[in-house]
């Protein structure tokens, strides 16, 4: 996933971890346990994420941020994919999904 870095605010590693430290390393969309700090990787598929419901990304108010699994933040962020690509008028694209 491209993560362009000039889009975060200057403390985003430090709010990211909050927000994951408040949710207690669970995804809060399926609830699943995600991998705390110092246990060792076993599966990306819980490695902690952390997604904005509105999808900006300087919006970093508590309410706009969910520690999420990758694969719920995927699937949130492509239905907004999806509905980007609506708005742009590109329907050629939706074809190929
Ligand atoms: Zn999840």
């Amino acid at each position: 996933m491209p993560f362009d870095r000039s889009k975060y605010p200057p403390d985003w590693d430090e709010i990211a971890f909050a927000t994951k430290e408040r949710a207690g390393w669970r995804c809060e969309l399926c609830g699943k346990q995600l991998r705390r700090p110092g246990e060792p990787f076993d599966t990306h598929r819980r490695t902690a994420t952390v997604m904005h419901l509105n999808h900006e990304p300087m919006d970093v108010r508590p309410e706009n941020l969910r520690c999420a699994c990758p694969a719920c933040h995927l699937a949130y962020d492509a239905g907004h994919h999806a509905e980007t690509r609506v708005q742009c008028g590109t329907d050629q694209l939706r074809l190929n999904i």
